[in-house]
């Protein structure tokens, strides 16, 4: 069996081992190794990756208790090859993993909340809790995880022969059914529980730990966290998008979120203004659709083509304009859709919801009403003068059968 020294050492990088087997796989090789300083995937932690000698190592599995290196070429059975863990990766990911048995820990002590699912990506890592927290339960939490990152504790590693050995140890979570030696990992006067998976030596290491989201989840909560460098990337990434915000509106960066609040409030203020002065502008141009009706029969026809109206204001401008026995089609083109409005006034003797079939093939829209109003939207605006000189044609004719 492969002697896994990263169980001895989480920060030895390097060693130099003998080929055992190598087997061809889906893309590549499997390699056995009599020692290795790769970690295989395990307690929700990615595999490392890296070299052995000129090969590429892309992923690492147990499969009953053989660990498999995952590589680009073939390697000789006996020979002696260096391997190499991309160390980068993997400290990473061992910030990331110490930084989860702090916050477990910290939320079982503080809230007796218990972590039930743990991932851990390279890019996130979350932690599910079986009970439901509050915003400032999660700040206490966090605080008190990083209380223990700042005492810069030590961090250890002991196996045990078998459950009984464990039974007594004040571990975290007492899981059954495991598979003896028995790995448990202490942080000292703070958490101790089994895991498989390297760790930071001191929990200095971590750097820090900052909780950027908090969730229900199935009942619990979800927290999505960053540890180390990943946290300082994140602070970072966030400053300089503020410092952005701030240089655009000339304040502080302490000053932007006054800033963005008055923005918000002046937007209000703009759109209801607009909203006013739309609805006077709409009275202006119903009188001017109303004044180029097309009589037809008895009744009016309205037509009319626009560019970059919206839908609330089409059907402002095509309610004005439905006088008395007036029926009244408009539409706009906006962002690359075509969108339409069909109105009637009072006496105008039939429903909306006839003309609607015809109106949407003709545009290649759905759309549908019932009375005196119904709206519709089509995907393109190609044709769409052609398609509105047809409607016209299409509604004065119908209208004038009207009796
Ligand atoms: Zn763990």
């Amino acid at each position: 069996m492969t002697k896994r020294l990263y169980d001895l050492d989480s920060h030895q990088t390097e060693t130099t081992s003998t080929v055992l087997s190598c087997v061809s796989a889906d893309n590549g090789f499997d390699i056995v190794l009599d020692q290795t300083v790769f970690f295989p995937e395990g307690g929700g932690q990615p595999s490392d990756t890296g070299t052995l000698g000129e090969a590429n190592v892309s992923h690492v599995r147990e499969e009953n208790g053989e660990i498999y290196h995952r590589t680009d070429r073939a390697l000789a059975v006996g020979s002696t090859v260096s391997g190499r863990i991309d160390w980068a990766r993997r400290f990473d990911l061992m910030q990331q993993h110490t930084g989860e048995h702090l916050l477990s820990f910290s939320f079982y002590k503080l809230f007796e909340a218990s972590n039930i699912g743990f991932h851990l990506a390279l890019d996130y890592a979350t932690i599910d809790f079986d009970k439901q927290l509050t915003h400032d339960q999660v700040v206490e939490a966090e605080q008190l995880a990083n209380s223990f990152v700042w005492k810069n504790l030590p961090v250890s590693t002991n196996f045990y022969e078998d459950e009984e050995a464990v039974k007594d140890l004040p571990l975290r979570k007492h899981s059954e059914g495991l598979t003896p030696p028995i790995r448990i990992v202490s942080i000292e006067s703070a958490d101790m529980c089994t895991c498989c998976a390297p760790h930071c030596d001191k929990t200095g290491e971590i750097g820090s730990i900052f909780i950027a989201d908090a969730c229900n989840y199935k009942g619990g909560t979800r927290i999505n966290f960053f540890c180390g460098e990943r946290a300082l990337r994140l602070y970072r990434s966030q400053h300089d998008d503020m410092d952005g915000i701030a240089r655009k509106y000339s304040c502080s960066r302490e000053n932007v979120p006054n800033v963005v609040r008055k923005l918000s409030d002046d937007i209000a203020t703009l759109k209801k203004s607009e909203r006013e002065l739309s609805r006077a502008l709409n009275g202006y141009m119903a009188a001017e659709l109303l004044a180029a009706a097309t009589q037809s029969g008895k009744h009016r026809v309205i037509v009319q083509l626009y560019s970059g109206m919206d839908a609330a204001r089409l059907k402002d401008l095509a309610q004005a304009a439905s006088a008395e026995k007036t029926i009244v089609l408009l539409l706009s083109e906006l962002d690359g859709r075509l969108l339409y409005v069909l109105s009637t006034g009072t006496g105008f003797p039939q429903d909306v919801s006839e003309f609607m079939p015809a109106v949407n093939a003709a545009t290649g829209g759905k759309g549908g009403g019932r009375g005196t109003l119904a709206q519709g939207t089509a995907p393109s605006i190609l044709g769409t003068v052609e398609t509105t000189a047809q409607l016209k044609d299409y509604l004065v004719k119908r209208v004038r059968e009207i009796k």
